[in-house]
């Protein structure tokens, strides 16, 4: 592959601050109260609460996890959270809601309000909308996108947020590499920079992203047809996966057997709403994944699919 400009990231962890306000605010109560029995207890409880607190923070920064994804219920629409084992936090699309701020906070400890990259596949609104909540209620460190351009309200929104947060933004294009700790992700797709292009079909612009983590590979298809799967097998790119989040939510728009094959995954991940009115996922793409093997784990019937790596095996939850 060749090798062009990526992100690079060094070593670091996610920024945590400890409330020192708090701290001062309890001395200068120390004083003022003339350790009166009542406040002493007072005082000890909150030390206690804040050596535990202190504690729990140590060792979320230290613990080595295995690696997380998981596929939000955010009914018709795809999002998708991955924590990897060094702590970084990764959302691929917001689905076409709220909702995701929910499954966030059941993912994410209470005190975490930020995000060290956002991926935005492609600027509809099952995958945009729940991004721009994301991005009014957390901090997020990087953004990756296409770029592309589009006349919706929630797109203009999404430009204005990005322009006004401290975001540093990238462009998505084919040989770039995410490198975080023990995970690294590769750009399969766009082909070229899309950046400031109108498209005619914005489902095609959709960026794939391969995540690699020891043995274990995932393929993030966005809401690619036919054509990009072709494309994608043409060019003889390593696309091999262990799991693969089905194209389209399951549409027959794509999932050709040619490129299935190539791919060729334990475990294909279809994220469609329950009783969606576009018939998502099709019986035939259904039926292609049954013909090879593959299971198929569905947020419509199964809600949140949880899977984990270890670098070696995977564990569905
Ligand atoms: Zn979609």
């Amino acid at each position: 592959m060749n090798k062009v400009e990526g992100i690079n990231w060094d070593v670091r962890f996610p920024k945590f601050r400890l409330a020192r306000d708090c701290f001062s605010g309890f001395c200068y109560n120390l004083k003022m109260m003339k350790l009166q029995r009542k406040s002493v207890f007072l005082i000890l409880g909150v030390l206690v609460l804040s050596n535990i607190y202190a504690w729990t923070v140590v060792y979320e920064l230290t613990k080595s996890q295995p690696l997380e994804i998981v596929f939000f219920n955010v009914g018709q629409g795809d999002s998708i959270f991955i924590e990897t084992p060094k702590g970084y936090q990764i959302l691929i699309d917001g689905g076409p809601s709220s909702v995701v701020l929910e499954k966030l906070g059941d993912e994410m400890p209470f005190w975490d309000r930020t995000i060290d990259l956002v991926v935005l596949t492609h600027p509809e609104h099952d995958h945009i909308a729940g991004l721009i909540e994301v991005l009014k209620r957390y901090e997020v460190d990087y953004i990756l996108w296409t770029g592309i351009l589009r006349d919706t309200g929630e797109y203009e929104e999404w430009e204005r947020l990005i322009k006004e947060e401290d975001v540093k933004v990238k462009i998505a294009k084919i040989g770039q590499k995410i490198i975080t700790p023990k995970v690294f992700f590769e750009v399969l797709h766009p082909f070229r920079s899309l950046e400031g292009k109108e498209v005619k079909n914005t489902n095609n612009s959709s960026i794939v992203l391969r995540l690699v983590f020891g043995n274990n590979s995932f393929l993030f298809t966005g809401d690619i047809y036919k054509s990009i799967e072709k494309e994608i097998v043409d060019r003889g790119l390593e696309i091999e996966a262990d799991v693969l989040k089905v194209g389209h939510h399951g549409s027959k728009t794509s999932s050709a057997e040619e490129f299935l094959e190539k791919v060729s995954p334990e475990v294909a991940v279809i994220s469609s709403g329950k009783d969606n009115t576009y018939g998502h996922p099709h019986q035939e793409v259904l039926e292609t994944l049954d013909k090879y093997g593959i299971t198929v784990l569905r947020t419509d019937t199964e809600g949140d699919i949880k899977i984990i790596s270890n670098g070696k095996n995977i564990e569905i939850k």
